[in-house]
């Protein structure tokens, strides 16, 4: 591993990153860099209030024919930021997040595209990242769960310096925020002066986790809750995981919500699957309401497909399953009057024949 200055080893887990619950940072000197460079920052900070408002690339039908950024950029304010990967790169086009804190930064999802030449992911990061004492900050990739769409990415990754990776499936997850009770309990990311939190919502995926920036009051839930399609892996660790989820927002200010995609338009009509197009968007944030909403819907989901306002949870499995029993029903039926037809012409033939 390498040993310069803001480098993690791999073993043990760095301490500085994770503090017990309750903990309070209190090494505002040492983000006197980070504060100065965000108070240097030069971009117009948005204002939360200003999610919706947030204007993407609607990517196109002919991708061949068109000219699009791989990879846009938006700031929510002076250390934190929202990437998108572009349509026409992947059409799952993801959000990934990047928070900054005065000692280190958090990337939440690395997205589905590894080849750097396709989208410069982590040139563009490394970019954002504040330098502090003639070194960038130290940057984890974080992932909310272990789709490949959500951590692809992480290739770009690997070889940097002062850079490390959270593991996305449930042992690593687990070893890495020292979750003992998965999926209960919770972990807490110290970014210097800028605590997040980590809560385990498997149910989507087995590794999936969302967390919840202290200082913008976020909730990043990537594909537990999303304006598109939920998709149901496991009904009842899902249930179970937006019941936590919902008890840890219900006394809290949460201003947004922010998952990995959006699939819905403004009329909440949903992209067809796999669309690289996405005319007339819907706005990127959910509401805490949506939050507490999931348990009950979930809870009455018939295993197949439900709208809700925000949302439509989708087991494709399933869904899968009974189209290939109707289509086995329906080849059986088709068998079966062909059979019946050639019973009858023969029959008819043995008839004219006497
Ligand atoms: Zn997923
Ligand atoms: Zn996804």
């Amino acid at each position: 591993m390498t040993s310069g200055r803001g480098d993690f080893r791999l073993d043990p887990i760095p301490c500085g990153w994770l503090k017990p619950e309750g903990a309070m940072n209190g090494r505002f000197a040492a983000g006197l860099a980070g504060l100065l460079w965000a108070a240097l920052a030069t971009a117009a900070p948005t204002q939360p209030a200003a999610w919706q408002a947030m204007a993407w690339n609607e990517g196109a039908d002919d991708c061949e024919a068109a000219s699009q950024p791989p990879l846009q950029v938006r700031r929510l304010d002076a250390t934190t930021f929202v990437l998108r990967q572009g349509l026409c790169v992947d059409f799952e086009a993801n959000f990934l997040y990047l928070l900054i804190g005065n000692e280190r930064a958090l990337l939440i999802d690395s997205g589905a595209v590894a080849d750097p030449a396709l989208m410069p992911l982590a040139r563009r990061v490394i970019a954002l990242l504040p330098e502090r004492e003639g070194a960038k900050l130290p940057l984890l990739v974080a992932h909310t769960h272990g789709h490949r769409d959500h951590r692809e990415g992480d290739a770009q990754f690997a070889a940097l310096p002062g850079v490390r990776i959270v593991p996305a499936d449930v042992d690593g997850m687990r070893r890495f925020y020292g979750f003992d009770r998965w999926p209960e309990g919770s972990a807490r990311l110290d970014l210097g002066a800028r605590v997040v939190q980590v809560l385990p919502a498997p149910g989507h995926h087995p590794a999936h986790v969302v967390f919840h920036d202290g200082q913008t009051g976020v909730l990043f839930t990537g594909d537990f809750l999303l304006p598109g399609r939920i998709t149901v892996d496991d009904a009842d660790a899902f249930e179970a995981s937006a019941r936590r989820i919902a008890a840890f927002v219900r006394d809290r200010s949460i201003p947004h919500v922010l998952g990995g995609h959006v699939e819905l338009d403004v009329d909440g009509e949903l992209y067809p699957h796999g669309a690289t197009h996405h005319p007339r968007e819907r706005g990127l944030g959910l509401a805490k309401a949506d939050v507490l909403a999931l348990p009950d819907a979930l809870a009455g989901f018939n295993g197949f497909y439900a709208r809700h306002a925000n949302f439509v949870l989708t087991d494709p499995v399933r869904n899968l399953a009974v189209l290939a029993a109707a289509l086995v029903a329906a080849l059986a039926l088709a068998g079966w009057a062909i059979v019946r037809l050639l019973r009858r012409r023969r029959a008819a033939r043995a008839a004219c024949a006497v």
